[in-house]
């Protein structure tokens, strides 16, 4: 008998049919003398919905009470997946955060998970119960409810993994696997049987979205296998039909390349002639840090008569701010323009091949270049090679780099 977490997404519970097909996969692990404890994500949509309530009651509202409001979406369809439990005759209970003991830090909106009682839970699974937790939501030393960033519910179902010492973790989501690059925008995107833990990573952190980074990192640290799986094939997760993220790798020669990941959520800012000179950057970068800004990538034009140019990215959610702290250090940095560029996506090879191969990056830019693409900013890491481009040419670049690494799916 093996104990398994079964996570559903928001599209997988968007309505009363989808918890319904949920619970029938639910059963039929059951049905194979598995023990399950589930994990909801609020019904398709309903985030947002929430989200946007708080918005338009303020443009700076209140963290705490955020969270209040926007962990009810988990509430309702926690309540709901218990329900059609019952009605299949079993005996299903719901769990929230703070009744399961997930216990995480006060950093409302993001909080990470410090550690998760689930004493009464697994009591409750030992008596034979389902018991539904929700997920993306926990709570804090000053029992305020919590939620975890969005797409929380993967790390709340790999940690409760871990927490119940489960065998597996399955994440039933809209498509039935990782694949080599988003599916949704490459039709030649090949699904993996199976991924690393340390390529995972590395595609969710660049905008694979299919599994929230945070996830990843947990599961990679405590050595818990994961399954991505189809929530509407006919395939139950102990068949192992969807992609198994785990140790090692699907082949022993790998291709360097394993996938192609992207994402909109960065901004570009381009600062035009500063001066050449040490502590420039400091000058720069040190108020945005101090303003809690990530910077991703950088780039410096060479210098010519000691001025230069420096161009980096930022996320969007955090440009407005940025721009407002560059502003008010103008006098400070002695910039000539301040640019910006909010159309832009960073495409990104991932593979743990890329450290013994050459000319991985070369080809990149060659396949660009036939295609007219302009890269405007380039940045590697021994298993990541990334650039940024203008969005419009977002599906293009990621079919022909598909195509040019050879991750293809062969014609049928
Ligand atoms: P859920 O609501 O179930 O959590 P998400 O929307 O968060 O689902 O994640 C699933 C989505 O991730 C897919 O619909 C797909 O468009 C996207 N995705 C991005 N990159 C990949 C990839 N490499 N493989 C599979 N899916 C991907
Ligand atoms: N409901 C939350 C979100 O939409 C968490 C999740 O779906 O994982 O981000
Ligand atoms: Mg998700």
């Amino acid at each position: 008998m093996s104990l398994i977490v079964m996570k559903f997404g928001g599209t997988s519970v968007g309505d009363i049919d989808r918890i319904k097909n949920a619970a029938a996969k639910v059963a039929a692990e059951l049905h194979r003398g598995n023990k399950v404890a589930v994990v909801v994500s609020a019904m398709a949509g309903s985030t947002d919905q929430l989200i946007s309530y708080c918005r338009s009651i303020s443009a700076r509202y209140d963290q705490r009470e955020h969270d209040a409001v926007v962990s009810t979406g988990e509430q309702v369809s926690s309540g709901l997946m218990a329900l059609a439990l019952q009605q299949r005759g079993l005996n299903a209970r719901s769990w929230q955060g703070w009744q399961v003991g997930m216990h995480t830090d006060a950093t409302h909106g993001k909080a990470r998970i410090l550690n998760i009682e689930a004493k009464d839970l697994r009591e409750s699974l030992d008596r034979g119960e389902v018991g539904v937790v929700a997920g993306f939501q926990g709570i804090s030393d000053e029992g305020r409810i919590t939620t975890l960033g969005r797409g929380g519910s993967d790390t709340s179902a790999v940690a409760l993994a871990v927490a119940l010492k489960a065998d597996r973790c399955d994440i039933y989501t809209d498509v039935d696997g990782v694949y080599t690059t988003d599916p949704r925008i490459c039709d030649r995107a090949r699904k993996m049987k199976r991924v690393s833990y340390e390529e995972m990573l590395e595609l969710a952190s660049l905008g694979a979205k299919v599994l929230q980074v945070r996830s990843v990192e947990m599961a990679m640290r405590f050595r818990m296998p994961v399954q991505v799986l189809s929530t509407f094939a006919n395939e139950i997760g102990s068949d192992l039909p969807g992609t198994l993220v785990a140790e090692g790798n699907e082949k022993m020669e790998e291709n360097p390349v394993t996938g192609i990941a992207h994402t909109r959520d960065e901004a570009q800012i381009t600062l035009t002639g500063i001066a050449d000179k040490p502590g420039i950057a400091a000058k720069i970068f040190v108020p945005l840090a101090h303003a809690g800004i990530n910077v991703d990538m950088i780039v410096q034009t060479a210098s010519s008569n000691g001025v230069t140019d420096l161009s980096f990215t930022v996320g969007k959610t955090d440009f407005d701010r940025a721009i407002k702290v560059l502003t008010d250090e103008k006098p400070s940095i002695a910039y000539k323009e301040l640019l910006s560029h909010k159309n832009v996506t960073k495409i990104s090879l991932v593979g743990i091949g890329m450290r013994n191969h050459v000319g991985v990056a070369a080809t990149m830019f060659e396949t660009l270049a036939a295609k007219g693409i302009n890269i405007l900013v380039i940045e590697t890491s021994e298993i990541n090679t990334s650039v940024l481009i203008d969005d419009e040419y977002t599906e293009l670049a990621l079919r022909s780099l598909h195509t040019a690494y050879g991750l293809d799916t062969p014609e049928a």
